[in-house]
């Protein structure tokens, strides 16, 4: 867990569980990213990758942006939540940056099938909800399906204003839906990133392809726009697979551009 502020919102973030990935798995199609990267990678060649969730806080409202693996990958975001004094029911809304699992794995409490987030509105990217829910696809099904009908489900198409501070803005590749948050507050700036970048190789080379991405073309074209973007103007990054705890800011030096954490 790690705190800070844009401006005057309290940005907290809090991780779900870390877990490394072959390199070569994440990205397949570049055979030599294990020796070119190898400063980023642990001592097998592994990519290790948080899993990480954010609130912000804007006076009265509190925002959760994703909600982790879940129970079953033994995930610790609702102790964090509890460590950060954040309590679920404070929560006033939950906003996903895309519907992969391991984004949505504590929206509903296993056992009751209730909202984990009690007095929350889940809001979901359309663009997702239609691409996920025409797949016969599990983890929609388990965590994501079920708050049409608990009345939860609050569905996002392109910008949306979430608070004074808080914007909701499509950055789709990855996902066909998939939404970041911009901040913007007493003249600071701050940006919760999803999965448009997932690690520091995709900072220094972000035509570089990944596994995980939908349409690896949009992603590439998205990663370069908010990487310019980004560092830039300065703005604090959450990102949600970025080393733990994900909080941090993208330099740019000699034509290269690199992750710096917090
Ligand atoms: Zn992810």
């Amino acid at each position: 867990m790690e705190r800070t502020r844009v401006g005057s919102i309290d940005v907290i973030a809090l991780v779900d569980t870390v877990q490394a990935y072959p390199a070569a798995g994440v990205y397949p199609k570049a055979a030599d990213v294990a020796s070119r990267y190898s400063g980023y990678l642990d001592g097998e060649g592994r990519v290790e990758l948080n899993f990480g969730c954010f609130v912000l806080r804007d006076g009265a409202t509190t925002i959760l942006v994703d909600t982790g693996l879940g129970p079953e990958s033994n995930g610790q975001l609702l102790a964090e939540l509890a460590a950060a004094g954040v309590s679920r029911e404070s929560v006033n809304a939950v906003i996903f940056t895309h519907l992969h699992m391991d984004h949505t794995g504590w929206n509903l409490d296993r056992a009751t099938g209730k909202p984990n987030f009690p007095n929350a509105r889940y809001l979901v990217p359309k663009g997702d909800w239609d691409h996920f829910g025409g797949q016969n696809d599990q983890f929609f099904k388990r965590d994501v399906a079920p708050l049409e009908a608990l009345g939860r489900l609050d569905l996002l198409e392109g910008e949306r204003v979430l608070t004074q501070s808080c914007v909701a803005l499509p950055t789709p590749g990855h996902t066909p839906g998939h939404t970041s948050v911009v901040i913007s507050s007493a003249g600071e700036r701050g940006f919760i990133l999803g999965d448009v970048v997932i690690s520091p190789i995709d900072v220094a080379e972000p035509s570089l392809e990944n596994s995980f991405d939908w349409n690896g073309t949009i992603a590439g074209e998205t990663r370069r726009r908010l990487l310019d973007r980004l560092s830039g103007d300065g703005s604090l990054v959450g990102g949600s697979h970025l080393p733990a705890p994900g909080l941090g800011h993208f330099v740019r030096a000699n034509g290269a551009t690199s992750w710096k954490p917090l």
